[in-house]
């Protein structure tokens, strides 16, 4: 099984010479020490995109968008927005869509998101698909309930799809707790486990397709924490926001799986 080590830069870093620096950092460190199934990713800003990814050729560590129109997949009159085919120029191969952050100051609803994952794919871009629950629903025991509603979205993107066997290689799915994110507070890795067991279990009832789908943890993952959960064997990789924007903690997460 293929594990993923995802680093999620969101609004960071603040300069260009930052960011060069991260991402020279990040090809200075060894990284004959991964396991060969392991597979880097980074997700910078939209406008550190092309730059990222010209600096990462050839490393073995690949680009990802944040997020990608939901109105269309090439052009248009939609200021401010970027396409998933100008992503892919640009040199993503991925893009994140469904994140939280994004569903709560941007209102993404279940129709928008199907709309960004069929745009993805229609322009070769993989989707890392995040779900998860707030801190209300997970007092409430109502994160099973949350994810198969939100998950609703890759349901109806098969169901769309002329060839959904496409979504065994363009789909990575990030389970993320709300209350997790950027907090230093971590569910269980049993609770992660029997999480993803769920996921898993509701993605290969959609389609065949999907029955392999790398599912990976997000939320506060760090270097003195990755191992636990790289520990268990439904947990194929982490989304890391914060611990990415350190080459060697990156690098040390990135090691555990
Ligand atoms: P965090 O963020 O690692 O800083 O908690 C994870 C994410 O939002 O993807």
């Amino acid at each position: 099984m293929q594990a993923w080590v995802i680093g999620n830069w969101k609004q960071n870093p603040a300069t260009q010479h930052a960011v060069n620096a991260l991402v020279n950092d990040l090809k200075q460190t060894d990284r004959t020490c991964l396991a060969p199934s392991c597979r880097l990713m980074v997700a910078p800003s939209t406008i550190h995109i092309a730059g990222v990814s010209a600096q990462l050729q050839g490393s073995g560590i690949l680009c990802a968008a944040q997020d990608i129109s939901a109105h269309s997949a090439s052009t248009g009159a939609y200021t401010g927005d970027i396409s998933a085919a100008q992503a892919f120029d640009a040199g993503a191969r991925w893009s994140i869509l469904g994140h939280s952050e994004r569903r709560e100051y941007h209102q993404e609803d279940h129709e928008t998101l199907v709309q960004k994952t069929q745009n993805a794919l229609s322009e070769q871009l993989g989707v890392i698909f995040c779900i998860g629950e707030s801190q209300q629903q997970y007092d409430d025991k109502q994160t099973l309930e949350v994810l198969s509603t939100q998950l609703d979205v890759i349901a109806d993107v098969v169901r769309r799809l002329d060839d959904p066997t496409i979504l065994s290689t363009q789909l990575i799915v990030a389970y993320e707790p709300v209350w997790a994110i950027g907090t230093g507070k971590v569910p269980t890795v049993d609770e992660v486990s029997a999480t993803h067991t769920h996921i898993k279990h509701t993605l290969a009832g959609y389609h065949n397709a999907l029955a392999n789908t790398a599912v990976l943890y997000g939320g506060s993952v760090n270097a003195g924490n990755a191992a636990d959960f790289a520990a268990s064997r439904v947990i194929d990789g982490a989304l890391v926001g914060g611990a990415s924007l350190k080459a060697e903690s990156f690098m040390t997460i990135a090691q555990a799986f």
